[in-house]
């Protein structure tokens, strides 16, 4: 569903993405961590061409996201992204920033949009709240609802890019579990988190990033956490810090 194939990144003389490559199947949920400043946001948005690349490929669902020829705000609509800042849009309702791309992007009727939209919305327990506008909400619940928005563009995959870095501790837990549902369900993800709670129990593969963009581990959820000797001394340094 994602390759990343041998991708560099530069700003400037400054190199944040050195030869990375990762392979996300169909299903999957790929945890992606590692210290502040080593790339993390910079490969994920690699991936729905937030980030141009000058080195290697990245395919979504077959589609060159790098090529010039593609068409970067269709393939834009099957990507959901879901960033560590809800990015609503503040002047308007709930429902409305739930329907509007659905509507400019994806040409669904207004009636058509709300309805998948307020399906999504009940889907993160937010139904009571569709009439609100985003400043009359907590940070945990204007989260849910940004993963609704993305959710009602029918996406193949969902990135996610510390959702819950934000918030205040007490609303981490609503909003990974609307993450936990949506991985048993079979959303492929592929989620930057500290969260190493939320990978125990849903991430397939866990990857290491180290400052510099470079990959330095790859490997199952049950290699990552249960054989902690084979890591690298610079992810056992790493997880020492977080947890
Ligand atoms: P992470 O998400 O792991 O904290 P980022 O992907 O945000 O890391 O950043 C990787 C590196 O790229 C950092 O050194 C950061 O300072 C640098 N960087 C990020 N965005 C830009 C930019 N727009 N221009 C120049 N440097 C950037
Ligand atoms: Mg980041």
């Amino acid at each position: 569903m994602i390759e990343i194939n041998n991708v560099s990144k530069w700003y400037g003389p400054v190199q944040v993405l050195n030869d990375c490559s990762v392979s996300i199947s169909k299903g999957d949920v790929v945890v992606v961590c590692g210290p502040s400043g080593s790339g993390k946001s910079t490969l994920i948005k690699t991936v729905n061409g937030l980030e141009p690349v000058q080195k290697g490929t990245i395919t979504v669902d077959g589609v060159v996201v790098n090529d010039p020829q593609t068409n970067l705000p269709k393939l834009r609509s099957r990507v959901g992204m879901v960033f560590q800042h809800f990015e609503l849009f503040p002047h308007l309702s709930v429902t409305e920033n739930l329907t509007l791309a659905q509507v400019k992007v994806l040409g669904r009727s207004a009636d058509e949009a709300k309805t998948r939209g307020l399906k999504m919305l009940d889907r993160v327990g937010l139904m009571a709240h569709k009439d609100k506008f985003p400043g009359q909400l907590s940070g945990g619940q204007q989260q849910r609802v940004a993963i609704a928005r993305a959710l009602s563009m029918d996406p193949v995959v969902m990135l996610f890019d510390e959702p819950t870095s934000a918030l205040d501790p007490e609303m981490v837990g609503e909003v990974l579990d609307v993450m936990v549902g949506l991985a048993r369900e079979g959303m492929t993800m592929m989620v930057v988190t500290h969260e190493m709670g939320f990978a125990r129990k849903v991430a397939n593969r866990v990857i290491f990033i180290d400052v510099g963009g470079r990959i330095l581990e790859d490997c199952t959820k049950d290699e990552f956490f249960g054989n902690p000797e084979a890591r690298q001394a610079r992810t056992k340094d790493f997880l020492n810090k977080i947890l």
